[in-house]
């Protein structure tokens, strides 16, 4: 049972598609209202990290929304809140002691770059207010988060609203455009930063913002070693803020708490959110190192900035749940053996002509498709390839996300897959085993329509 999204009271975001209505969901399947089971290939959308139908979560939320299910964040403060803000900062590199909680990722990022800007006006550099971040990016839909975010499409609409920004290269050497780069990273990319701050004037510069592994543009592009040891001493040099945003990389996708934690780096805030309630409730935040903090404790500065569901109980218990079920289940170490399991296997599927390139680290994964292994020439984007693989695979029972406009922000398509962190390998064998077949479908298509 499909719905159009045309014909609903909905507002959908997309009209011409048939949303199929989920009834329920199970470890790493949904089904739907006429019992068709789908694999939740994407975590929902990268936040059901443990899964569906978790009882101890549900029971947690229960709980609390029956002895207290709302605290003004204002005027009050509450239990949940402090243990779990308290064990965040248990797990969060060096000194990151502090949590800003919020609803989700857009509105972490959003804060976090409020911090940032309260930050130096506390210190006595008014001047500081741009912010850097990296074209390619996705930093969330809201104002001054999409103002970070480096999707054209996704700007352009809201452009005269947005406020200045720059933005340098992402790191993706598969398509480098930095001369001398190859197929080995030569930190060009992570140099433009610098380049940036120089042309901006390093007095005006607030904040860097990057995501540790892409998941926009390009699908799971992962920086070499030196990358973001190189973006933090070159912030450090400029003292600008670096702002880790870890809203798909967070709590347990990659193996580690915190994606930024591969690069032994430690950014001045993370953003959060998805994972944090595995997808259970809206929920995230933003972790602050100590100094960052002072300087709204020293002088007693407000921070001038509140949402109505700051440190909401019954979203704080959700999160206490989760960290439970990672701790218990050990999750991280499930991740990383699952992951390099699913790498392996997901290499197989450089066989297929129009698989480019396998990459991706923990339990995320992206495929490029290419019209030429060798010149890496990308599909055009008339061919609608993300569409069609991705009718393909829904028709399999596999929900993926694929996308357009990977090359150059118009050709080339790829293809995510980021599951439940619970996936056990029969498991990824089967959905591998889908996008096998499905990418031969997609090629006897293509064939027939060349
Ligand atoms: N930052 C990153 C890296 C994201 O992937 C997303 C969402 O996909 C966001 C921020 C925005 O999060 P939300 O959709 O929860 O507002």
């Amino acid at each position: 049972m499909s719905v159009p999204g045309n014909q609903t009271s909905i507002f959908h975001q997309d009209p011409t598609f048939d949303y199929p209505v989920l009834v329920r969901g199970e470890g790493i399947y949904v089904f739907d209202e006429g019992g068709r089971k789908y694999i939740d290939g994407i975590s929902g959308a990268g936040n059901v990290t443990l899964g569906h139908g978790r009882r101890s979560i549900v029971e947690a939320m229960s709980r609390q929304a029956g002895s207290l299910a709302y605290c003004f964040s204002a005027f009050f403060t509450n239990q949940p809140a402090l243990e779990f803000a308290e064990r965040i900062a248990a797990l969060a590199p060096d000194d990151l002691n502090h949590v800003y909680f919020v609803s989700g990722g857009s509105e972490a990022v959003e804060t976090a770059l409020k911090i940032a800007r309260q930050y130096h006006l506390q210190r006595g550099e008014a001047q500081r207010h741009l912010v850097l971040s990296r074209w390619g990016s996705y930093h969330g839909a809201t104002i001054g988060a999409l103002s970070a975010t480096g999707l054209p499409g996704m700007r352009a609409p809201f452009s005269p609203w947005l406020p200045e920004s720059g933005h340098i290269a992402a790191c993706h050497p598969y398509r480098c455009r930095f001369a001398g780069c190859g197929s080995r990273c030569n930190l060009s990319c992570a140099d433009e930063l610098e380049s940036a701050i120089l042309e901006f004037g390093p007095r005006n510069v607030a904040a860097f913002v990057a995501e540790p592994i892409v998941m926009a543009q390009v699908a799971a592009g992962v920086p070499p070693q030196e990358y973001f040891p190189r973006i933090r001493a070159i912030c450090d040099r400029y003292d600008v803020l670096f702002i880790a945003d870890e809203a798909i990389t967070g709590f347990g996708r990659t193996g580690r708490y915190f994606g930024i934690e591969h690069w032994n780096v430690v950014p001045d805030l993370i953003a959060f959110g998805k994972g944090v309630s595995s997808g259970y409730i809206p929920l995230g935040g933003v972790i602050v190192r100590d100094a960052i903090r002072e300087s709204f404790t020293k002088d007693g500065a407000a921070f001038a900035h509140v949402h109505t569901y700051v440190n909401n109980p019954v979203a704080m218990q959700v999160g206490l749940a989760v960290l439970d079920i990672i701790e218990k289940e050990n999750i991280l170490e499930h991740v990383s053996r699952t992951g390099a399991y699913l790498h392996s296997r997901a290499a197989e599927l450089l066989r297929h002509p129009c698989v480019g390139e396998v990459r991706g680290k923990g339990l995320l994964l992206g495929i490029e498709l290419v019209r030429d292994k060798t010149s890496r020439e990308p599909l055009p984007a008339n061919l609608q390839v993300h569409k069609r693989l991705h009718r393909i695979l829904f028709d399999k029972g596999l929900a993926v996300s694929t996308t357009s406009g990977v090359a150059d922000f118009v050709n080339g398509d790829d293809l995510r897959f980021y599951p439940p962190l619970i996936i056990t390998r029969d498991q990824i064998d089967e959905a591998l085993g889908m996008i096998d077949a499905g990418l031969e479908q997609l090629e006897a298509e293509l064939e027939r329509t060349a």
